[in-house]
């Protein structure tokens, strides 16, 4: 499969060249040449198919034959090694569990198909790959975690000091080895400009061979279409109408992998986007007018983007037609009061626990529902509770229990470097790490 530059049409690449450089001139974003089709047979009857197969299937034809085919099987396979539950919550609403993964975050699945994706591609190549990201808490763990011990890869990942949770924070700093951890005494924001400048800089540039591991990364992008997949295996056992799907969007890259799979041939009502008080998509879809704002802080910090980079590959998907755009996606905007009441009504109603994040967007949800009587959907829950202990303990007053399979992680150590907003001590930690 060939992909172009959304910013420079003529630009045309591979998906290794894709998957290596991340994204194309002019920090354009790359893009799939065609929109390959799932087989009706196996869309219609995922029940017959084995989850990895339905994973391999996923990502064949965006893979092509850069990956040879059994290899690619065993990529998807340790991509979706938990389980990814659909539980029912209340009477329509169900959600989808992706957080049964090593950081316990949805981007563990991302991180852990790009880490092998490029680790393949890197083998027999002399060079060592610096995969750089900034991250508000969750896409640091998730790519620590996804890159740990592999082979010809260095991780170098920058967080805001006191702004992340304590599990994030352990799972951020504690692995060592090939992961390293800057924690920058300033703001996410800071952190994603000293990453920026780090991308521009030629000295850096020169020296070492630097990716960056978000969401823009087609290697990343594309394998959350599984998940969606994986859903509608299970939802086609329990329900007869096709469901709502209810996305909570930051950078808009997971929503976007669910409507590229509906593009596919998966079946689905209708996507929800749903947004903290960072509203920049909710109001488009009202107002057509696309109008980046400040990023605004919120409970649900993941995301707190006020300008999605994945948003143009949803206007790739629909030709730029707005009226299409919208018959298919509504958007809605929650804020950190209506989160916290939800976090606690559901607990109370339902005895299930959410975080913030997917507590934006089962609020959404019913407020959809409640306007299309006898729909049913499901969110995707991204996290679990335990990431975000504060406002989860403010709304139900419960404290949660660290899970088993943190208790190991939290007796580790945490190692990192500290360091000011200020560039060069970035260039110099990067230019001496090697
Ligand atoms: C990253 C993240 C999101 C937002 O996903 P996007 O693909 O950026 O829209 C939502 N919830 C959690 C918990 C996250 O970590």
């Amino acid at each position: 499969m060939n992909y172009y530059n959304l910013k420079d049409k003529k630009e045309i690449v591979d998906f290794k060249t894709a998957t290596i450089k991340g994204q194309g001139k002019d920090k354009g974003l790359f893009f799939p040449e065609f929109i390959p089709q799932f087989d009706t047979y196996f869309i219609e009857n995922l029940h017959l198919f084995p989850d990895e197969e339905i994973a391999f299937q996923c990502m064949k034809d965006f893979v092509g034959d850069e990956i040879p085919s059994d290899i690619l099987m065993e990529i998807v396979s340790e991509t979706i090694s938990f389980e990814i539950p659909l539980k029912k919550i209340s009477e329509n609403i169900y959600s989808l569990e992706l957080f049964h993964g090593p950081t316990l975050a949805f981007k563990d699945i991302g991180a852990k198909f790009m880490s092998r994706c490029l680790s393949y591609f890197l083998k027999n190549e002399n060079k060592k790959v610096t995969v750089l990201v900034a991250t508000s808490g969750d896409t640091g763990g998730a790519v620590a975690n996804g890159f740990y011990k592999t082979t010809g890869t260095n991780v170098v990942i920058l967080y805001p000091k006191n702004r992340v949770s304590p599990v994030q924070e352990k799972q951020l700093t504690a692995l060592g080895e090939n992961t390293y951890a800057l924690e920058v005494d300033g703001s996410f924001d800071d952190c994603q400009n000293l990453v920026k400048q780090a991308f521009s800089d030629e000295e850096i540039n020169s020296e070492l061979f630097l990716t960056s591991a978000n969401s823009i990364n087609v290697a990343r992008w594309l394998p959350q279409q599984i998940y969606y997949v994986l859903a509608l295996k299970q939802w086609q056992k329990l329900e007869k109408e096709n469901p709502v799907i209810c996305v909570p969007s930051g950078n808009f890259g997971n929503i976007c992998a669910g409507i590229l799979a509906h593009f596919r041939g998966l079946s689905a009502e209708h996507f929800i986007a749903a947004c903290n008080e960072n509203d920049m998509v909710p109001k488009y879809l009202k107002s057509k007018k696309l109008e980046p704002k400040e990023t605004v802080a919120t409970l649900s910090n993941a995301m707190d983007v006020g300008n999605p980079s994945n948003f143009v590959r949803i206007l790739e998907l629909f030709e730029n037609q707005f009226e299409n755009l919208k018959s298919k996606i509504t958007g809605y905007s929650i804020d950190d009061k209506k989160t916290l009441q939800t976090i606690a009504e559901v607990y109370e109603k339902y005895n299930y626990m959410l975080e913030p994040h997917s507590a934006v967007a089962y609020t959404a949800l019913e407020q959809y529902l409640k306007e299309k009587p006898g729909k049913k959907g499901f969110i995707l829950g991204t996290a679990h509770p335990v990431k975000f202990p504060d406002a989860v303990e403010k709304a139900t007053r419960i404290k949660i229990g660290i899970p088993k399979s943190l208790e190991e992680l939290m007796k580790k150590e945490k190692k990192s470097v500290e360091i000011t907003p200020d560039f060069a001590e970035l260039k110099r930690f990067l230019l001496n790490k090697n």
